[in-house]
């Protein structure tokens, strides 16, 4: 595995290994950081794996400089994940003396993080964009389990017509079903124990949602009949209940959250029933650990037919 810590050395394993397959991580690898690598691999392009704890993306009160940093036993989990190269830049490398631009989303970055976090997705994509200048990858892999990072970078990618395919990996979990995420380690055991609860409450609301949805996703678009704009209203006044009991339950569970919301999954806007191409997002904080998890609400499998 080749290491790069300067744009010369990056430059030099470029040349050496050819079109490259891009994973931005900040490190503290887990098995959900491998399955994108593994996915990025099974496309036949070596595989860089940037580590950088990027600053820009936390604000002033975050956990810039708690974020776990263990770069030998990273560079074990890259090697033994078959990655090609990993880029190591310092942050003088990633933003130079006198560095003065900055990438800033709106429409999918507005909400949810955004809101949460200002500044948060200015620092991702800004981050990103430099991550793709420097590696030029033809494809770059993200996680599902940041749902909104990854239709902000499209977003962006789109929008500045940068020549990389943005791919997806769905999210890894524990046993349990929690997410894998780097801040996992920060829970205490009590606290780890019902971390559970995340996940399992969002797989209810998920399954009390899609029991509103008809099998037939035609049925999705707004219709102007009368009777049809009462099944509207109900179902948004179901669907906002439903939210509200897994608020609750959550909260129950000591579980402080940030936001639940049912949103169109590209667009990131709340919406009021579900439909084909919702999705949940959920951010809440158990102790002093944000947690975040997503899943989509999708229409059921059609039933196969009687015989
Ligand atoms: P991070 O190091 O947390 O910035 O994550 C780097 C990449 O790994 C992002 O694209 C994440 O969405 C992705 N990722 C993090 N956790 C998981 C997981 N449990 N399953 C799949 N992808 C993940």
């Amino acid at each position: 595995m080749l290491i790069a810590r300067t744009i010369e050395a990056l430059d030099a394993a470029r040349a050496a290994l050819g079109p490259l397959a891009l994973v931005p991580t900040m490190g503290a690898l887990h098995a959900g950081h491998v399955s994108l690598i593994t996915a990025a691999r099974a496309q036949g392009l070596p595989v860089a794996v940037s580590i950088f704890v990027n600053p820009l993306q936390f604000g002033p009160n975050e956990d810039f400089a708690r974020y776990p940093r263990d770069e030998e036993a990273d560079l074990a989990v890259l090697r033994a994940a078959g990655c090609a190269l990993a880029w190591l830049p310092e942050t003088s490398v990633m933003y130079p003396p006198g560095d003065a631009t900055m990438i800033e989303v709106v429409g999918p970055a507005l909400r949810w993080e955004g809101a949460a976090r200002p500044g948060h997705f200015r620092g991702v994509a800004t981050v990103v964009a430099k991550l793709f200048g420097q590696t030029r990858p033809e494809r770059a892999y993200f996680g599902e389990k940041d749902w909104q990072q990854v239709q902000v970078v499209r977003r962006m990618v789109h929008d500045l017509a940068l020549p990389v395919i943005i791919s997806t990996v769905p999210t890894l979990r524990e046993p349990d079903g929690l997410a894998m995420s780097s801040r996992n380690r920060y829970l205490a055991p009590e606290e780890r124990r019902r971390a559970a609860w995340l996940p399992a409450i969002l797989r209810d609301l998920r399954v009390e949602l899609q029991s509103m949805m008809g099998a037939d996703p035609s049925n999705d678009s707004a219709d102007d009949n009368a009777d049809n704009n009462a099944d509207d209203s109900a179902d948004n006044n179901a669907t906002k209940l439903a939210l509200a009991a897994a608020h609750t339950r959550l909260e129950a569970h000591g579980f402080k959250p940030d936001y639940l919301a049912l949103v169109d999954a590209v667009s990131l806007e709340p919406i009021a029933r579900p439909r084909a191409g919702s999705r949940l997002l959920v951010a809440a904080r158990l102790g002093t650990v944000r947690l975040l998890d997503t899943m989509s609400v999708d229409h059921p499998p059609a039933a196969p037919a009687a015989p």
